[in-house]
């Protein structure tokens, strides 16, 4: 028998016992696991508005899925899927782009690129717009631009309460203050409009150095980003790369560092920034040059099939040569870690100036990210612990505040106690049952 939501809302509605469940609940991370009571694959607003006005009235807890990339595990209650709403519509006069709360940012770099326009976007062509959005977002264009929330117009999004809101700085702007950062519990939003950069030129990519080199990049990195080009983001990851097709010859079965880097502009002046960066070691694989904007997913390759995976980080105030120290010790090529990847992404510049009436962005006084990431799931288990000394070891270099993007497996997101407490409002005021 159909279930009871499915007269309201025109998408799929299924419980755990129909065929297509398990489709419309997948995710990118298959580690997740989403096995609400029903999950509504939303076709409009209106299926949105029905599906948690039926929460409402059923006393159910109510979230969002888009592409599985991250966020809590749903065990219960009602799941909105948001794929179906994934049309990307780019205005090249205004360079505003239109985004359903489906798109991953690999659709918006597709459609903002023939017009010489780019998002301030995320590493990874398959995360997901919003997700990404919600909190913050600090992508290969972070020390240029900011957190990719600064360029957000408005949010259409339905409340706790089942009603359309439109927020930007004008309507609505304590709920648009909270979107920009504040990640869960302010509703679910159906479209972003999203300020695109222009960006006539590119230069970027990456540099990778074999593994008896690590030390010496990972140390001159650092030391270059103490007074780094403003326009320039730079990020190094220490892969221990599988002995598989799939990855390019110089690199496969080794262990090596990328130095990744993006700065928008001409190449003259990309080299020109990047010499010191090449000349630190003999380069094993160069991929850094004029890139175009359609390429943007080339500056991190991230991984872009669903799988397995276990990801934990947090925010650094600075970095420095007695970090590294610690970093090489406990996570670098010569250690005993279960880690198959582990990265120091430098942001700062354009990420510590807040937008015109604020954001809810937890980090924008942090210097450096760091992520680790495990892919074998016969390591899941013993990873958090690993994960937590080395937090301890960095104790010295970890920031108050924890990115709600970036802290994974190792412990929920940190905003400043103020932040805390006026998102705690906005909550109340949009969601006073707490539906969300
Ligand atoms: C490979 C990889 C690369 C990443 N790279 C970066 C990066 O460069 N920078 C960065 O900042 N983060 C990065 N992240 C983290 C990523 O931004 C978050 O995990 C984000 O939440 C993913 O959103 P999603 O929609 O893809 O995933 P989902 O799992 O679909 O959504 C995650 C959460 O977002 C919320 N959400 C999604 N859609 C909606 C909606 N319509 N309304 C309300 N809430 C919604 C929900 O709370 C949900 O639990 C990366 C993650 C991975 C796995």
């Amino acid at each position: 028998m159909p279930h009871a939501l499915q007269q309201r809302v025109a998408g799929p509605v299924l419980t755990p016992s129909d065929d297509g469940y398990d489709d419309e609940v997948a995710t990118f991370s298959t580690t997740l696991g989403h096995r609400p009571d029903v999950v509504v694959g939303a076709t409009s607003v209106q299926d949105v508005v029905e599906a948690v006005r039926y929460a409402r009235e059923n006393g159910l807890h109510v979230a969002a899925l888009a592409t599985g990339h991250g966020g809590p595990p749903v065990r219960s209650g009602v799941l909105v899927g948001t794929r179906r709403l994934a049309g990307v519509d780019v205005d090249d006069a205004t360079g505003v782009a239109t985004i359903g709360a489906g798109a991953r940012w690999g659709d918006v770099v597709a459609a903002a690129a023939p017009f010489g326009l780019a998002p301030i976007a995320g590493s990874s062509a398959t995360v997901g717009v919003v997700g990404f959005l919600l909190g913050g977002g600090l992508g290969p264009f972070a020390r240029s631009h900011g957190f990719s929330s600064d360029h957000l117009v408005s949010v259409t999004v339905v409340t706790g309460k089942g009603e359309v809101v439109e927020a930007s700085q004008d309507d609505h702007p304590d709920l648009f203050w909270a979107l920009r950062g504040g990640k869960w519990g302010l509703g679910i939003v159906t479209a972003v409009r999203l300020r695109l950069a222009r960006m006539p030129e590119l230069y970027a990519g990456s540099l990778f150095f074999d593994r008896e080199h690590i030390e010496t990049v990972l140390r001159g990195w650092l030391a270059w980003t103490a007074d780094a080009d403003a326009q320039t983001t730079t990020s190094a990851v220490v892969v221990r790369f599988p002995p598989l097709d799939v990855v390019p010859p110089p690199l496969r079965g080794r262990t090596a560092l990328g130095l990744r880097v993006a700065r928008p502009g001409d190449a003259a002046t990309g080299e020109q920034v990047a010499a010191p960066l090449r000349a630190l070691a003999p380069v094993l694989l160069d991929g850094l040059g004029p890139l175009p904007l359609d390429q943007v997913a080339r500056i991190h390759n991230d991984p872009d099939r669903p799988g397995p995976s276990w990801t934990g980080g947090g925010l650094l105030t600075h970095a420095d040569d007695d970090l590294a120290t610690v970093w090489l010790d406990r996570v670098g090529p010569d250690a005993d870690h279960p880690f198959v990847a582990v990265e120091l992404r430098h942001v700062a510049g354009a990420t510590a100036q807040d937008v015109p009436g604020g954001s809810a962005v937890s980090g924008r006084g942090a210097g450096f990210t760091f992520a680790l990431v495990g892919l074998d799931p016969s390591t899941f288990a013993d990873l958090p612990d690993v994960g937590w000394a080395l937090l301890d070891a960095l104790a010295p270099w970890v920031a108050d505040e924890l990115n709600p993007n970036f802290g994974g497996g190792l412990g929920p997101p940190r905003w400043s106690e103020a932040t805390r407490a006026r998102l705690d409002e906005v909550r109340r005021t949009y969601d006073l049952d707490g539906v969300l």
